[in-house]
């Protein structure tokens, strides 16, 4: 970071000066070289070893001149964060020295030791190989740390068999499987100019700054990303006076450096706010294709917590990290758009471009009808079983915001309606255009899962700590599907135009009821959404399984982005990450409860009886203090009795052998039981005085730096 960063000149230039992107490929490849590579990029080509080895050789010059003296291939298993082996590039010439090497073979493929990572009965140890494969589309880039300077190249991470052992894979099949039937569609629709479509995620991510020294007197932070204790001071976000202001100055500072890291890595960091909730922020990043996108948030997160702490703050990605307050979420924008250059989730200013918007508007909202529930799971993980379902929103159903301009237009053709212009013309669809959809809309709807917002969908239900991949592969998918179905009717049909009304209103008729306009916070709401037939299952464990069943699998195979075998595999690895996460929380707050916090209270009590009694034989009136000392003094008791309580279901629930009744109990049993155990425990800290218990309060968290 520099104080002399001249905004004019300072920024373009810091701006992906860390990554070896299409400029620099450009500046460093011989023109052919250069164009094939973008044709590889751009899924139009076959990566040859001849490219591959002219690429490795600029890849090393541009890496070793900027200070690198390792390279890594950089993945993402199935744990949702990002791993990477280091490799020298020094080879031994045979006389006592080095040179630095770097060949086409080893940028394209790489075997890191992968049987430590989880692969869901996928890799057998016999084979427990796994190889890593270039993707050329995400550029690589450079990571500078103490260990000094490392070329990070994005890999997929497939095991001996093919099969996806990471986020990646998946998700670059499900775009390609989007690509084709978008393309069948366009093609239908007389399109012959695009060849390629490309889905497109802008992601909004939110987090929490807090003191890093509280955060390292916290075990519970530390260990598990949130507080398994801790009662809400009498302010909360009441005020809600956080929101949109002012930014103190070491979060100031902070923002400085993490925006100038992130465009040095060619990342688009474009806004920046406070969040409702205190010390909580959000950085928003310019969209780029889903798989560059996924990448980057996962470099947006990595980059948030190691800036944070050299400014002294601890950056806290958890999706509830405080009880009470919000948590924290990512907001998921998402289109798809031609190679050449259209956005199809944008209505347009032509009678055919507002056509073909409500068909892929439609495709949509059909593919979320009808996979509401694979959306909620893939958009689940342990700490968004706080959010989704509990007294905060975006609520476990899945529901779709289109405004009440879309809304009208799509309900007055599923009814066979006129459609009005504002003049009060009737509107023929595809013989006039649509009346303006604005892009702010005034009732743009904070609380639904899944809005409309002008030519974009923002899925809002992703979970702030985790890889956006899943969500992203889901989507993509089930969208490919609905479009599918378009396709073989609209391949078929003579008269298109007709059978496109007839789509849209077919399809709009069917699914209209997963639209919702109003507001998603509302307990209404959930009675409404049970008459409407639509899921709301609020733990993440209970639809895990969702992921493996027949709807799914027929799905997943039919579009070629996930085998039977792939998916099955996930749900036992996501399961066990749920029992191992409740399984941390617990220890942990047994420990902090049992070894300090109880502890502490009786230490206060003892003195406070002690008082009681000396003041009682100088005659001072002590009946005040008796009460405090007989309620706290329940309190502790009725802590102890939880604590064994939480202690022996989490000793039974750890002794369970099968993986799905063992995650259910450790939602059903052990999650309970810390419920009831920081009921009494956060009773118990209202009460006590502030230098007694043990660990930084909420106050100290949410209201001091
Ligand atoms: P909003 O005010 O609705 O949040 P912004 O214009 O600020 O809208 O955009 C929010 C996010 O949506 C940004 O990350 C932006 O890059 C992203 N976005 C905009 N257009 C698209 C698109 N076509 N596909 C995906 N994301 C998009
Ligand atoms: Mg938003």
């Amino acid at each position: 970071m520099s104080d002399t960063l001249d905004a004019q000149s300072g920024v373009p230039a810091l701006f992906g000066s860390k990554t070896f992107g299409d400029a620099v490929q450009r500046q460093r490849l011989p023109k052919s070289v250069y164009k094939e590579l973008k044709q590889v990029k751009e899924g139009k080509k076959k990566l040859t070893p001849e490219v591959a080895e002219v690429v490795a050789n600029a890849l090393k010059d541009w890496a070793l001149e900027h200070g690198a003296t390792h390279y890594t291939h950089w993945f993402q298993p199935l744990t949702g964060i990002t791993a990477e082996k280091h490799d020298s590039f020094i080879s031994p010439v045979g006389d006592g020295t080095v040179i630095m090497e770097f060949s086409g073979k080893e940028l394209i493929q790489g075997e890191p030791d992968a049987s430590s990572f989880p692969s869901g009965g996928l890799r057998a140890t016999f084979e427990a190989r796994g190889y890593t494969a270039w993707d050329a589309s995400s550029p690589a880039f450079l990571k500078s740390d103490a260990s000094g300077v490392t070329l990070c190249i994005p890999t997929a991470f497939v095991g001996y068999h093919g099969q996806a052992l990471d986020k990646k894979t998946a998700l670059l099949r499900s775009m390609e499987a989007l690509s084709v039937q978008a393309v069948r569609v366009l093609r239908a629709l007389g399109n012959t100019t695009s060849n390629r479509v490309t889905t497109t995620v802008g992601p909004e991510q939110e987090y929490f700054l807090i003191d890093e020294e509280y955060f390292n007197a916290r075990p519970d932070l530390l260990l598990t990303g949130r507080t398994v204790v801790g009662a809400l001071p009498a302010k909360g976000q009441e005020l809600e006076d956080h929101y949109f202001g002012a930014i103190p100055d070491n979060v100031a500072g902070f923002m400085r450096e993490f925006n100038e890291e992130l465009w040095k890595l060619g990342i688009t960091a474009k806004t920046q706010h406070n969040e409702v909730a205190p010390h909580q922020y959000e950085i928003a990043v310019i969209f780029d294709t889903s798989n560059v996108s996924a990448d980057q948030n996962q470099l947006v997160m990595e980059t948030l917590r190691k800036v944070a702490s050299h400014h002294g703050l601890a950056g806290l990605i958890h999706e509830k990290p405080f009880a009470g307050v919000n948590g924290s979420g990512k907001h998921n924008n998402w289109s798809m758009g031609t190679d050449d250059g259209k956005n199809l989730l944008d209505p347009g200013k032509t009678p055919q471009d507002n056509t073909q918007f409500l068909l892929f508007a439609t495709a949509v909202i059909q593919a979320v009808d009808d996979y509401a529930l694979l959306l909620r799971t893939a958009a689940g993980n342990p700490g968004n079983d706080h959010r989704l379902g509990a007294n905060e929103a975006p609520p476990a159903i899945i529901s779709i915001f289109l405004g009440s301009q879309l809304s009208e237009i799509l309900d007055a053709i599923a009814d066979g309606k006129d459609l009005k212009a504002k003049e009060g013309t009737k509107l023929a669809l595809g013989h006039n255009s649509l009346p303006d959809l604005p892009k702010d809309m005034t009732d743009r709807n904070r609380t639904s899962p899944f809005a409309f917002t002008g030519n974009k969908f923002e899925f809002r239900m992703v979970p702030a700590g985790d890889s956006i991949s899943g969500p992203n592969v889901v989507l993509n998918t089930v969208v490919a599907d609905s479009l599918g179905q378009f396709a073989d009717r609209l391949e078929k049909a003579k008269d298109k135009l007709t059978e496109v009304k007839k789509i849209i209103a077919e399809s709009y008729k069917a699914h209209r009821k997963v639209v919702f306009n109003g507001n998603g916070y509302a307990p209404e709401w959930q009675v409404e959404a049970e008459k409407r037939g639509l899921p709301n299952v609020k733990a993440w464990v209970d639809c895990i399984p969702e992921l493996a069943s027949k709807k799914s699998v027929a799905l997943f195979g039919a579009h070629k982005v996930l085998s039977s075998e792939e998916l099955h595999s996930r749900v036992e690895i996501y399961l066990e990450k749920y029992a191992k996460t409740i399984n941390i929380e617990a220890g942990v707050m047994v420990e902090m409860v049992k070894k300090n916090i109880l502890p502490a209270a009786i230490d206060w009590l003892t003195g406070l009886a002690g008082s009681i009694e000396v003041l009682g034989s100088a005659k001072v009136p002590t009946l005040g203090a008796e009460a405090q000392l007989k309620e706290a003094g329940a309190l502790v008791e009725k802590s102890y009795k939880a604590l064994s309580a939480l202690e022996a279901k989490l000793h039974k629930t750890r002794a369970i052998d099968d993986i799905h009744k063992k995650a259910s109990s450790f939602r059903k049993d052990v999650f309970a039981a810390m419920g009831e155990l920081r009921t009494e425990v956060d009773a118990l800290e209202r009460l006590m005085p502030s230098d007694y218990y043990p660990y930084p309060t909420y106050e100290d968290m949410l209201f001091r730096f």
